[in-house]
């Protein structure tokens, strides 16, 4: 074995050094102003990303996950009522389903994208179907135009999970309000990271908005009169301060994404593992660069013994996690998300990574795993 410097899975430290005299501002601003919850800075985030995302509005909460609980109350989801998702995505997905009071259904993901496969999810639509909610998973778009296709025929709402995919593009048009509403999360390792929690959702629809900004504060409009029961789901002044200054970076971060990404590619080419189709039609997001190997642990360990870190997202695919057991689903009922959970690894990705550590992350793939 190599002596070598560390390569870590991500590392959010250079990036602060960066900005770090325009965030402690921005926050000092924030303070000045006492605006602590929404405020000023909030609302000027909401319009940037708005028009970031190519959308009429943004209602900023303080998850990724409440963006999701959000939306599905938007789509007037509730008990009785079932929607689709993929298991092999982050527990936030299903637990925003389950918090509505609707049954979530699972249906198997394409093995190409990883993402969830439009025409098993076709075959898992019933009469109690209200709403299918794809997830953009590592930053790659769905399919946007067949899951609009299956939402139109069946009439169920199309709800984009888009925590992973700031600024991704389905066929040249940005991800989050293509559907009915998308939900973005803002938690500090996603493209688009606040400095603690936060998240936001995105959409063309009045109704929706206004629905989401008065249910984000307890169901309110106007102060101390409450229409419903709602939330306290808003964003911290704090968290709208520094997402404004880092949007002014995300092109550039998401175009190094892709560099990276790119050359993780070509230098992986010809090795005995397999990496996610790309359509070239539609813009990825680059989240994460996972590949996919047959002995994905044993990799893992070989790496970190190299001072390689990875990740693997996500081990257990959601319909085998105990929290989901009441479901009743059983190994073997989605395949393709069963072994992409056994064969994932997600290599170091960050716009700060350097081509030196890249070229190394290569060269220990090539000595350990070997040709196909
Ligand atoms: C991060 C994430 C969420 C949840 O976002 P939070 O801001 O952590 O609540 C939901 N779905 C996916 C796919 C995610 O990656």
């Amino acid at each position: 074995m190599k002596t070598i410097a560390a390569v870590p899975y991500y590392d959010l430290r250079e990036q602060y050094a960066a900005l770090r005299a325009e965030i402690l501002e921005a926050i000092d601003r924030t303070c000045r102003n006492a605006a602590f919850s929404l405020g000023d800075e909030v609302a000027s985030f909401e319009q940037e990303f708005a028009s970031y995302c190519e959308a009429k509005h943004c209602i900023a909460l303080n998850s990724g996950t409440s963006a999701l609980h959000l939306a599905l109350l938007a789509a007037g989801v509730g008990s009785g009522d079932e929607v689709i998702t993929t298991p092999n995505t982050f527990i936030a997905t299903a637990e925003a389903i389950a918090y509505t009071g609707a049954k979530i259904v699972f249906a198997d993901i394409d093995p190409r994208t990883a993402n969830l496969d439009p025409r098993l999810a076709e075959s898992a639509i019933t009469p109690r179907t209200k709403a299918i909610l794809p997830v953009h998973l590592y930053g790659r778009p769905v399919d946007m135009q067949a899951f609009q296709k299956l939402a139109d025929a069946h009439k169920l709402s199309l709800i984009e999970d888009a925590a992973q995919a700031h600024g991704a593009r389905f066929r040249g048009r940005r991800v989050g309000a293509l559907g009915i509403c998308g939900a973005f999360s803002f938690y500090p390792s996603k493209n688009l990271g606040a400095y603690g929690e936060a998240g936001a959702l995105v959409t063309n629809d009045d109704r929706i908005a206004h629905y989401c900004r008065s249910a984000r504060s307890h169901g309110e409009l106007r102060r101390y009169f409450h229409d419903f029961i709602g939330y306290n789901y808003r964003m911290e002044g704090f968290q709208g301060a520094v997402l404004r200054i880092k949007l002014r970076h995300l092109d550039v971060w998401s175009a190094r994404r892709k560099a990276i990404s790119q050359r993780y590619r070509e230098k992986l080419d010809g090795l005995a593992l397999r990496l996610p189709h790309d359509d070239p039609r539609d813009d990825c997001a680059y989240h994460l660069f996972v590949i996919y190997v047959e002995n994905r642990d044993a990799v893992q360990a070989e790496l970190k013994n190299w001072g390689i870190g990875t990740a693997v997202h996500y081990p257990l695919p959601l319909h085998l996690q105990k929290a989901l057991a009441y479901l009743g689903y059983k190994p073997g009922d989605f395949p393709h998300a069963e072994r992409a959970c056994q064969q994932v690894l997600a290599l170091p990705l960050f716009p700060e990574l350097t081509t030196e550590q890249v070229d190394y992350v290569c060269e220990s793939l090539h000595e350990i795993i070997g040709r196909s």
